[in-house]
C-alpha cells in the first residue's frame, strides 16, 4: 500500500493515515455508543445495564482523553512497522492480491488464527501487568474505571497501549496475510472491547451456560474484571480463564442474574435470589 520509501514527506502521511484511521473509526462508534446508551435511550436500556450506578460524566472525559493517548500508541505501533520493513529490518508478509494462499479460505482461516493469537496475546500480558510489580505503573490507569462506559475501552497508560497492539508485528510477519482482512480484525477488535466496556449486556439468557457459548466472553465477563479486579483476564474467548481456573466463580451466577433483571425490572425490594439488589450495591 505506501512504498513511498523513507523521505520524510512519506513517513509523515503514512503516520497521518494511522492516526486518521485509528480515530475515525475510535471516536464515532463509541462515542455514539455512549450517547445512545448512558443519554437518548438511558431509560429504555436501564435494564440491560450490568452495574446499577452510572460513573460520573467526569470520569467519563478522562476515559476519552487517556484513550487518545492510545490511539496515538496504535498509529507509531503502524508507522514502525512501516519503516522497519522499509529499512528491511523486518519483512512483514501482508499481500493485496485476494487470490493468493487460496482466496477467500484463506482469508477466513487468517482471521481467525490473528484473533486466537490476540487472544493468547492479551490474556498472558494482561495476567503479566496484574502482578503486584507492575500493576500500579501500568495497568492501574485502565483499572481506574470500575464501572467502565463504551470510550473507556482504549483508556490504557502509553505502555499498556504498545503491549496491547504490538501483537500484529510477528504475526504479520510470520503469516501471510490480506490488508482488507487484516483491517478487519482490527476493526472487530475495536468493537469488541467497545462493547466488554460498555456497562451493559445485551446476549441473551442462558449464553454463559451454552455448550458452545460459554467459550465466548460475554460483557458482563470484563465488567466483573473492572468491578473485582482478579479474575476474568480473557477477551474474546474464554478458554485460557477456564484452562488456568481464572473465572470468577460466580461468573455463571452473576451474568444470570444481569439477564434476569430484565424480566424483573424495576427491581423489588423482596427478590432475594437477585444479587444484584440483596447486596445493596453495584457488582
Ligand atoms: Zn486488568
Ligand atoms: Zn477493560
Amino acid at each position: 500500500m505506501f512504498t513511498c520509501g523513507l523521505a520524510l514527506a512519506c513517513v509523515s502521511q503514512v503516520s497521518a493515515y494511522y492516526v486518521f484511521l485509528n480515530i475515525i473509526r475510535y471516536y464515532p462508534i463509541a462515542g455514539l455508543m455512549f450517547v445512545f446508551f448512558y443519554i437518548w435511550k438511558k431509560r429504555s436500556f436501564l435494564k440491560y445495564k450490568i452495574q446499577e450506578k452510572f460513573p460520573q460524566f467526569d470520569k467519563v472525559k478522562k476515559e476519552m482523553a487517556q484513550s487518545f493517548v492510545t490511539l496515538l500508541m496504535f498509529s507509531s505501533i503502524g508507522t514502525g512497522v512501516y519503516i522497519l520493513n522499509m529499512l528491511g529490518v523486518i519483512k512483514t508478509q501482508v499481500y493485496w492480491d485476494p487470490s493468493l494462499h487460496g482466496g477467500a479460505a484463506y482469508m477466513l482461516l487468517s482471521f481467525l488464527l490473528i484473533t486466537v493469537w490476540h487472544e493468547t496475546w492479551f490474556y498472558w500480558a494482561h495476567r503479566i501487568m496484574h502482578h503486584k510489580s507492575v500493576y500500579r505503573y501500568v495497568h492501574a490507569v485502565h483499572h481506574r474505571s470500575v464501572n467502565p462506559t463504551p470510550v473507556a475501552a482504549y483508556n490504557f497508560h502509553w505502555l499498556e497501549a504498545i503491549l496491547e497492539g504490538i501483537y500484529v508485528v510477528p504475526f504479520l510477519i510470520l503469516v501471510p496475510m490480506y490488508y482488507p482482512v487484516f483491517l478487519a480484525h482490527t476493526f472487530y477488535a475495536m468493537i469488541m472491547n467497545i462493547y466488554f466496556h460498555s456497562g451493559f449486556e445485551l446476549y441473551p439468557k442462558g449464553f454463559a451456560r451454552g455448550k458452545v457459548f460459554k467459550w465466548i466472553n460475554t460483557s458482563t465477563h470484563h465488567n466483573m474484571h473492572h468491578s473485582k479486579f482478579t479474575g476474568n483476564y480473557s477477551l474474546y474467548f474464554n478458554f485460557w480463564d477456564r484452562i488456568m481456573g481464572t473465572n470468577f466463580p460466580n461468573y455463571e451466577d452473576t451474568f444470570d442474574a444481569v439477564v434476569n433483571k430484565r424480566n424483573n425490572y424495576p427491581p423489588q425490594p423482596e427478590d432475594t435470589t437477585n444479587p444484584l439488589t440483596t447486596s445493596g450495591k453495584p457488582i
